[in-house]
């Protein structure tokens, strides 16, 4: 654990280069895939690997630019041996096929069929599919296993109607490829389908009985967010267990280290300041650093769809789509990491927090 984060997850944001050019993506961050990056990724890797993170999320940009990614993934596996995750764009998931052997589940992010990825991604959704299709149907025999493969799938306006159909063509694809669903973030947007939370929330869970019985491994994200009244200031868990790291691999967390637990702890400093009391305010930092401020904060005003997974399971609620993203940590966790993690979850969220429910969760799924 550093800085009251237990590092169970380390996403490393590999390049900011991309061919691709999605409408909803930030142009001031991505650049094109042509641009140029020196970047020694090897050294990154130990620096990742110095914090032993049981999941490392390899994302971008599109990772499948970097050309060293089989050799930086073998590294980590080497070093480490972590789960290792890949975030693809789909525009060529034959060209990371060198780095098969070291990646254990790839994702692959579609926003529904046909033209509606086009008219987001410039890119057909069936077209991916189809290039799914062919890496999963047309391999030598002599060729390296697959990956578990997950089509990773934003729910908007745009999309909602047209995904029982789209469920159903991943099924004749594979009946083994996972498709995950995640609501648009914020909720307030116009592509949202969460406006009228309640109206939209049952909406969707009609469309997701369908997909389901249409493509069973389906699962979606959008419990986490309904069980909070306000979504401008809601409580996300998973920031005391992520670590993140730039493409120069510079660190950085969604908010739950020391320094943002003082910034956020507005009301505690205001009094100690108001009394001017030097003395107290040490005694306080020195109580921070030892996590003994109280209740934790876990109040994100970033707030993304898809990192909040953890949470329904701190409350004993299985639902679903947790368990998917849970085998990264099966034979990962010791009996140290089970201990400190009851006790975190009894004192700061949940006191009936079963962690033997947990542990078997985990250890199955
Ligand atoms: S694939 Fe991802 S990184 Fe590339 S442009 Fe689209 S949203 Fe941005
Ligand atoms: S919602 Fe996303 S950004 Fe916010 S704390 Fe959770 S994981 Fe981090």
């Amino acid at each position: 654990m550093t800085h009251n984060n237990f590092c169970w997850i380390a996403t490393w944001k590999i390049t900011d280069r991309c061919n691709l050019s999605c409408t909803y993506c930030d142009p001031s961050i991505m650049k094109r895939a042509s641009a140029p990056e020196v970047i020694d990724r090897f050294e990154v890797v130990n620096r990742i690997g110095a914090y032993r993170p049981h999941v490392l999320n390899i994302s971008g940009g599109e990772p499948m630019l970097v050309g060293e990614l089989p050799e930086l993934l073998s590294a980590a596996k080497k070093s480490w041996d972590p789960f290792i995750r890949v975030v693809h764009n789909g525009t060529a998931p034959g060209k990371l096929e060198s780095a098969f052997p070291y990646i254990d589940r790839l994702v692959i992010s579609i926003d529904g069929p046909g033209e509606i990825n086009m008219a987001t991604r410039g890119l057909g959704g069936d077209a991916v599919l189809e290039k799914i299709a062919k890496l999963i149907d047309v391999r030598p025999a002599d060729s390296p296993p697959l990956p578990e493969i997950t089509v990773n799938t934003v729910v908007t306006e745009n999309n909602i109607d047209t995904l029982p159909g789209f469920a159903a063509r991943i099924a004749t694809v594979s009946p083994s490829v996972n498709l995950a669903l995640l609501p648009v973030m914020p909720v307030e947007c116009e592509l949202s389908i969460l406006r009228d939370r309640e109206k939209g929330y049952r909406r969707f869970l009609d469309i997701y009985a369908e997909m389901k019985a249409a493509h069973p491994p389906t699962v979606h994200n959008f419990d986490c967010l309904m069980r909070h009244d306000d979504l401008r200031r809601i409580q996300c868990y998973n920031q005391y267990f992520t670590i993140r790291f730039s493409p120069r691999g510079d660190f950085f967390t969604c908010g739950a280290n020391l320094g943002s637990q003082l910034r956020r702890s507005d009301n505690v400093i205001a009094k100690v300041f108001k009394k001017g009391g030097i003395r107290k305010a040490f005694t306080m930092i020195m109580k921070a650093a030892k996590g003994k401020m109280g209740k934790v904060d876990f109040t994100c005003r970033n707030i993304c769809n898809c990192e909040n997974w953890l949470d329904m399971l701190f409350w004993g609620m299985n639902t679903g789509y947790a368990p998917a993203t849970l085998r990264g940590l099966r034979g990962r966790l010791d009996g140290t990491d089970y201990q400190n993690l009851d006790k975190f979850v009894k004192t700061n969220i949940n006191p009936n927090f079963n962690i033997s429910w947990f542990k078997e969760l985990i250890e199955t799924s």
